[in-house]
């Protein structure tokens, strides 16, 4: 079935959810209020980044490092970042086929 194809696989969500453990061990349960400032701060350098055309490497790292306090605020919240992001997934998967009858944005995949 189609559906299946866009689905998050298991395994993906395991990765995700070592990585966001990782994180724990790292940052643990920190500041919440500090933890949203430093995530927009680095959004804001993400933003940065690219408008200033900087590197694919640079970007990359930016993005990492907004990453990192998204998986820390999910950590500070019990919010469990694999199970958001399958959510998001999905609901927007089933809002292409709902309204557009297949992925609108996407060339199709030749699966053999
Ligand atoms: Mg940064």
């Amino acid at each position: 079935m189609e559906y299946m194809e866009n689905c998050i696989s298991e395994e993906l969500v395991i990765s995700v959810d070592h990585i966001q453990e990782r994180f724990n061990q790292v940052y643990g349960r920190y500041d919440l209020n500090k933890s949203m400032i430093w995530m927009v701060e680095e959004l804001g350098e993400v933003v940065s980044a690219i408008r200033k055309g900087k590197t694919k490497e640079e970007i990359q790292g930016e993005l990492g490092d907004l990453m990192a306090w998204i998986f820390c605020l999910g950590n500070i919240l019990d919010i469990n970042i694999s199970q958001a992001l399958t959510s998001t997934f999905e609901k927007e998967v089933n809002r292409q086929f709902k309204v557009y009858g297949d992925l609108k944005y996407v060339k199709k995949i030749d699966t053999v």
